[in-house]
């Protein structure tokens, strides 16, 4: 397994939209190493989506002791229900300093794959919800700094000096 840098943001990268797994077995079991062992050097942090060392495929790692020793690695996850919606507080390994507060169902019906193709549902609760949200923007290319409020928005782009965005075709 081979810890890898995490992708900050504005790289562009951040922005792609992830595509399923369809390679089972080694390849997956190979990025989920990845993935723990990148929270591992590059955390301490509860989540991480491939898409954030590089990989825009639908794996994402929970770990909530934030340290890689009880990792939950979920394969082309989906949301099938969710309720208790609540405030949450959100940090990201790839926008650092970023705090932001925001809507976040706090209980989840999810369904998932492993690395070997076995589809499993469960229910998650309380962070392990938030962050499971959380990483699935990811998948989306959506980041922490997009539900920021307009002018604190600008600012932080300003200050990572992101690309304007293209003008929007008349
Ligand atoms: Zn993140």
């Amino acid at each position: 397994m081979t810890a890898r840098s995490v992708l900050s943001y504005p790289d562009p990268r951040l922005r792609e939209e992830a595509r399923p797994i369809t390679e089972f077995g080694e390849p997956a079991t190979a990025l989920a190493r990845d993935l723990i062992d990148t929270l591992r050097t590059g955390g301490p942090a509860i989540g991480l989506a491939a898409t954030q060392i590089g990989t825009p495929l639908r794996m994402l790692l929970v770990d909530m002791s934030g340290t890689g020793d009880t990792p939950e690695i979920y394969v082309n996850p989906e949301v099938l229900a969710e309720a208790q919606p609540g405030i949450a507080e959100e940090r990201c390994l790839s926008l650092p300093g970023l705090v932001v507060r925001g809507f976040r169902a706090s209980r989840l019906k999810v369904r998932f794959q492993d690395c070997e193709g076995a589809t499993h549902e469960r229910v998650l609760e309380g962070m392990q919800a938030v962050c499971f949200q959380h990483e699935l923007d990811h998948f989306e290319g959506k980041l922490l700094v997009d539900r920021l409020w307009l002018p604190r928005r600008l600012w932080y782009q300003r200050k990572h000096r992101a690309p304007a965005p293209a003008a929007s075709p008349a």
